[in-house]
């Protein structure tokens, strides 16, 4: 698989895509982004979640750039952000360009030349991005296989998954034909068997780095499990160089899920993981408040630790012993357990604070 480089620009660092490099995450901005050109607590306030995006996981974050105020907002935001950002661009090269002008920081531009235009367009894209050392991400999707694939598609003599797969190839060698070898590709379906294939199939035809994932995948439980079902088979095929968990949910929640997923593949080490009791009547501690209120700044701390938070304290210590350490209720408060022995009986209201200075004392 050949390697393309995010250059560090400003407070982020240089990242790899493919080439041997870390399989990244990668998730997208939800909202617009406009507000931070004329406020700077706005903006401040943008760039630390960003930070907090990279603590858990994220390598890579995209934002969608609709109009000339985005544009020039996602430049303002990339001056500091942490993270490479990427702009999405869809059907106005001219974008792109704005994006990129000036000491633009921009790290990556996202387009599907299948709705940019012509190639001429594409060019301008291209020189631009070839001036700043800027990657290109092709996207392509179902609803923008040129004419001669659709035809092909609706005829049944080409699957939907290969017309990903030819369009893809279509639009990288236009790219590669302008002498623009930066680039990524990524073929959008909804479907875990349709990305599948459609990735397999470009996969088997070039060295290019995908980012890979199911598009649209649904709200955060069906579309965990259809991304873990196409991403874990992807990377164990070794297919796949950045991958997105798109979800109707938040970017921090695509996050966690992807950095879930690249640990079961075993492509993520380190770090807290969290094993936690799926509740009964016995409970006796708010499991769920406590995942809930605390999973972010578990997964963003750097202890290499298995954390347990279990329901009840007849069966939490124990069933949780092989746990660095774990917390359960008793009585109206809370144990504190390392291995399996209780180290500390707290208060119910001490309990948050207490349990997280045991795992920095870890
Ligand atoms: S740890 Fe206790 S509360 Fe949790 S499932 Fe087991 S028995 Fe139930």
């Amino acid at each position: 698989m050949r390697q393309v480089i995010l250059k560090g620009r400003g407070s982020a660092e240089t990242l790899c895509i493919g080439g041997g490099a870390p399989v990244s995450i990668q998730t997208m901005w939800k909202e617009g982004i406009v507000p931070v050109l004329g406020d700077g607590r706005v903006l401040a306030a943008l760039l630390n979640r960003i930070e907090q995006l990279r603590d858990l996981g994220c390598g890579i974050l995209r934002f969608a750039v609709p109009d000339e105020a985005s544009a020039d907002a996602l430049r303002l935001i990339a001056e500091r952000s942490v993270l490479p950002l990427v702009a999405d661009i869809h059907f106005d090269y001219r974008l792109a360009l704005r994006v990129l002008q000036g000491d633009s920081r921009v790290a990556k531009v996202r387009i599907n030349p299948g709705n940019i235009g012509s190639k001429e367009r594409v060019r301008r894209v291209a020189d631009a991005c070839a001036a700043r050392g800027v990657p290109i991400r092709i996207g392509v999707n179902t609803g923008s296989f040129p004419r001669d694939i659709a035809s092909r598609v609706a005829s049944g003599r080409l699957s939907r998954a290969e017309g990903l797969s030819e369009t893809a190839l279509r639009e990288a060698a236009v790219l590669e034909d302008l002498g623009f070898t930066a680039i990524v590709v990524s073929m959008k379906s909804t479907s875990v068997e349709e990305t599948i294939a459609a990735n397999e199939a470009f996969a088997a035809k070039s060295g290019i780095p995908l980012h890979i994932g199911v598009t649209e995948a649904g709200p955060l439980i069906g579309g965990v499990v259809k991304n873990t079902l196409a991403i874990s088979r992807l990377l164990g095929e070794h297919i796949g160089a950045t991958v997105r968990v798109s979800l109707s949910s938040s970017p921090e929640n695509e996050v966690i899920a992807a950095g879930e997923i690249l640990r079961e593949c075993g492509l993520r080490k380190g770090g807290v993981r969290i094993i936690s009791c799926p509740r009964c009547g016995r409970e006796g501690f708010d499991v769920r408040s406590f995942v809930e209120k605390h999973e972010a700044a578990l997964l963003s701390c750097k202890k290499d630790a298995l954390v347990a938070v279990m329901g009840c304290e007849v069966n939490g210590p124990g069933e949780a012993a092989h746990a660095d350490l774990g917390i359960t209720g008793a009585g109206d408060g809370a144990v504190i357990f390392k291995h399996g022995k209780i180290v500390r009986r707290v208060r119910s209201e001490c309990a948050d604070k207490e349990f997280m200075e045991e795992l920095e004392s870890l």
